[in-house]
């Protein structure tokens, strides 16, 4: 089987090429990619899954602390009064009401 390289997106191997310039490639698992954007490393493969955890990572981690800053400000609104975008109402652009 001729190496095509690997996906962008998910890391799978590529099983597709188009044979015209500026052409896509696809991967095993359907994902559709410039050619250009193939990776060429089986190691280096694997840094669209690890990307892809870390983002959820950062995602599920930031909600986290959002939702227990909310709860901190709900228990304790006298400590939050002065903190900006938590405490008093503030305009689009920021100022207090
Ligand atoms: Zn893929």
């Amino acid at each position: 089987m001729k190496d095509l390289g690997y996906c962008p997106v998910c890391g799978s191997e590529g099983v597709t090429r188009e044979r015209r310039l500026n052409g896509d490639d696809t991967c095993i698992k359907g994902h559709k990619y410039p050619s250009k954007d193939a990776i060429s490393t089986r190691e280096e493969s694997i840094l669209p899954v690890v990307r892809k955890r870390l983002e959820d990572l950062l995602r599920i981690t930031s909600e986290g602390v959002i939702l227990e800053l909310l709860r901190q400000r709900r228990q304790e609104p006298e400590k939050w009064k002065n903190v900006p975008g938590f405490g008093r109402e503030t305009n689009d652009n920021g100022k207090f009401k």
